[in-house]
């Protein structure tokens, strides 16, 4: 069984990009920058808003963080992703999710410039993505992708089962691991909460991507001998045993699972980090642009 260490991986695309940052450097080229835009004080977006910035910091990207109140309006926040659009020195933002009831999230996402859409939840890039064209796909699993692809884990003809029909996640997996690309070319069924025969479905795919936000959902019985699993759960249940006071959850559980598999992420350490790796590589693909 092999870990998809997602930590180890994540932290090798840094230092690639670091690099090309002093490449850049050297020739005098755009530092790339990243803006992040948060509304509220949710606890768990705050943490990942602040590894993003973070990491842009390690590999020498520039990076902002722009905080609004939760009581921001739609206008306000409409007007922030406006100046994003169009400030030259940054070259791809995202605005963290979920945002406040009050605020229509579709009208924001469809009003940041899908060139600077890094996140790749912009209608224009998830159709460009469908159609296997050149754009941001999802940030997830864009990371998703990248760590099948460095591991070398073989897709072609197999059964992918994804667990969730979400835009941002299972949605995006399901048409990237189907579609005639290395990673891809599987043979894709794509489940969701009304789906009746799920623990079969599972127990018959070779790969099985899990996206449904239920801690430790998946157990070793829903597994075949030798599967690729891939937990993109993250679920924060509290916890007297840490400094945080909150534990992470993946949506596999993962001591009865890990032994049948060939490959498998773990939570957290696995997709989490390609996230945000993802973020920068597109970042840095938006700056290049600018050459
Ligand atoms: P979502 O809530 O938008 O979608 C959940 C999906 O799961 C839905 O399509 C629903 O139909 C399906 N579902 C719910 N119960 C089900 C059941 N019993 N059987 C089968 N399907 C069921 O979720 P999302 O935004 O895709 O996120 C899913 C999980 O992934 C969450 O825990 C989220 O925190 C996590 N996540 C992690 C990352 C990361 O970077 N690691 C990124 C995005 C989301």
């Amino acid at each position: 069984m092999t870990i998809l260490n997602g930590k180890a991986t994540s932290a090798q695309i840094r230092e690639e990009l670091h690099k090309e940052v002093e490449d850049r450097k050297s020739k005098g080229l755009k530092i790339p920058h990243l803006a992040a835009v948060l509304v509220g004080n949710d606890g768990a977006s705050l943490t990942y808003v602040n590894s993003k910035v973070k990491n842009c910091e390690k590999v020498g990207f520039g990076s902002s963080l722009i905080q609004m109140d939760e009581s921001a309006t739609e206008e306000e926040l409409l007007s922030t992703v406006h100046d994003l659009n169009t400030n030259p020195d940054i070259d791809g933002f995202i605005v963290q999710l979920p945002l406040p009831k009050h605020i229509d999230e579709q009208k924001v996402l469809e009003a940041i410039d899908p060139k600077k859409d890094v996140d790749g939840f912009h209608p224009e890039n998830f159709g460009r993505m469908a159609l296997g064209l050149d754009t941001f796909v999802p940030a997830t699993p864009n990371g998703i992708m990248e760590m099948l692809k460095r591991y070398e884990v073989p897709t072609e003809g197999k059964h992918c089962v994804v667990i969730g029909r979400s835009h941002i996640v299972g949605m995006p997996m399901s048409i990237l691991l189907a579609q005639n690309t290395n990673p891809g070319n599987c043979t894709v069924t794509i489940t969701h909460s009304r789906t009746k025969n799920l623990v079969e479905l599972c127990q018959s795919a070779d790969i099985l991507v899990v996206a449904l936000g239920k801690a430790e959902f998946v157990t070793g019985d829903m597994v075949k001998e030798g599967a690729t699993v891939i937990d993109v759960g993250i679920t924060r249940l509290p916890s007297d045993k840490t400094k945080s006071g909150f534990k992470l959850y993946g949506d596999v559980h993962f001591e009865s699972v890990a032994p049948k598999c060939s490959f498998i992420t773990p939570v957290p350490g696995g997709v989490g980090p390609m996230t945000i790796a993802s973020l920068m590589m597109h970042t840095m693909i938006s700056a290049r642009r600018k050459d």
